[in-house]
């Protein structure tokens, strides 16, 4: 038998803390940035806040189509329309005096003396005659967005840590922002192991499987903001095994699939020892992904995933990912989980903390979860299906039928 480090199997509460400690302290860590013109920012983690260049609105910005004036002027008399202005368009005329109004589009500044803006669909104009409508009122204020209400010149907009998603380039953009400074994206080797295994443009015999571990793992890598390095397939050979880690491990995080479990021919472990690995944990009582390993080798972090597809996706989810947004600088890394109505009941064993294949849907009422008839945590076609995994917790036995239950994203 292959020598093992000592035994530190967890709870699934119990992992998930050890790595929030370890992602707690790469956070902090020194490492590269990069400046990227802001279209290319998208996904990238922002090593240095955006802040508002000036007021947010710079003006005092009508949100409506219709007419800027004194809210007590128009709910007391008719007023006058002394002019158009339209977004854009700079108002040069000084004051607006009292009993005026000025017709105004959506997206240009009040004019100093207006305090708001009545909808044109609230008012009628008569040889330039403005009145309000019955039934229609306005108060000071309505219809405008101070100037700066949004954000003070100098406040932090979107701050650093930040995953680019469209709402933080949009504020990039308002900002002025040519170009972003984001973190470097963390390097990932993936090395699947296993002596079945072949490479996917190769012809496998009846005996053998194609790799698709390292291939599901750069996926989940690229959305996680890292950069895979899919790695040549390591036989199951401990001085293979051992070769392939030392590589590796000029990379920010190494990922092993296969060979972590009691198997006589699984030799992660032991070559991770060999190399000086010091282990945080050696199994979660999780199903699927129970042989999980997670520790650091002399250089970076590794993740031995156990090498059934499901397991592998899963694990990562839960462990390599969120250590993978930390070390890529991100400030939330947590795996996203969101409840939703359980379609059919769902019935387990007590003991382990289940992630089931599951199809997830919802709607304006709510999201519906579905678990998938699967065969085990090597059952490709259900990962395939699937587009969560549905959390049966440690204590439970079954999940009843309309209940609402936790769900792992993608
Ligand atoms: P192991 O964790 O090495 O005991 O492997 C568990 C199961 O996952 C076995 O059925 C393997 O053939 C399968 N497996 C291991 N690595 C991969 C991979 N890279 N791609 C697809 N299946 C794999
Ligand atoms: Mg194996």
């Amino acid at each position: 038998m292959p020598e093992t480090a000592p035994s530190v199997v967890l709870s699934y509460a119990e992992a998930t803390n050890v790595v929030r400690a370890h992602a707690e302290r790469v956070r902090g860590a020194a490492r590269p940035a990069e400046t990227v013109p802001l279209p290319k920012a998208t996904g990238r983690v922002l090593a240095q806040a955006i802040a508002a260049d000036r007021d947010q609105p710079p003006f005092p910005r009508a949100t409506r189509d219709g007419y800027a004036c004194r809210a007590d002027d128009l709910t007391a008399a008719d007023v006058q329309v002394v002019g158009q202005l339209r977004a854009g368009e700079p108002w040069t005329h000084g004051d607006l005096r009292r009993g005026e109004a000025i017709e105004i589009m959506t997206g240009a500044a009040v004019p100093p003396g207006a305090d708001s803006v009545v909808m044109v669909e609230h008012v009628r104009v008569a040889e330039q005659r403005l009145s309000l409508n019955g039934g229609s009122g306005l108060k000071p204020g309505d219809n405008v967005v101070p100037a700066g209400a949004e954000a003070k010149a100098g406040d932090v907009v979107v701050p650093a840590g930040r995953r680019m998603g469209p709402a933080e380039v949009a504020a990039a953009a308002a900002c002025g922002a040519v170009g972003v400074e984001v973190w470097a994206r963390p390097r990932v080797a993936i090395l699947a192991t296993g002596d079945e295994l072949v490479d996917i443009g190769q012809e496998p015999l009846a005996c053998q499987i194609r790799n698709s571990n390292s291939y599901s793992l750069a996926a989940q890598i690229i959305a996680a903001g890292g950069i895979p390095q899919i790695n040549a397939i390591v036989a199951d050979d401990a001085s293979a095994t051992e070769q392939a880690i030392r590589d590796a491990s000029g990379c920010d995080l190494v990922l092993l699939t296969g060979g972590v479990s009691m198997g006589r021919f699984d030799f992660v472990e032991q070559a991770l020892l060999a190399l000086g690995a010091e282990f945080f944990f050696t199994g979660v009582k999780i199903q699927p992904g129970k042989p999980v390993v997670f520790g650091k080798l002399p250089g970076p972090y590794f993740l031995g995933l156990p090498g059934n597809p499901i397991s592998t996706m899963v694990t990562f989810a839960l462990f390599a990912g969120p250590l993978l947004r930390a070390i890529g600088g991100e400030r939330s890394t947590q795996p996203r989980f969101v409840l939703a109505r359980v379609e059919e009941e769902v019935r387990v064993k007590p003991g382990l903390t289940r992630f089931l294949p599951a199809r997830m849907d919802g709607d304006v009422r709510g999201a519906r979860v579905r678990w998938l008839p699967w065969q085990g945590s090597g059952d490709l076609t259900a990962a395939a299906r699937a587009n969560a995994f549905l959390v049966v917790p440690e204590s439970a036995d079954h999940v009843p039928a309309g209940s609402i239950a936790s769900v792992l994203l993608l």
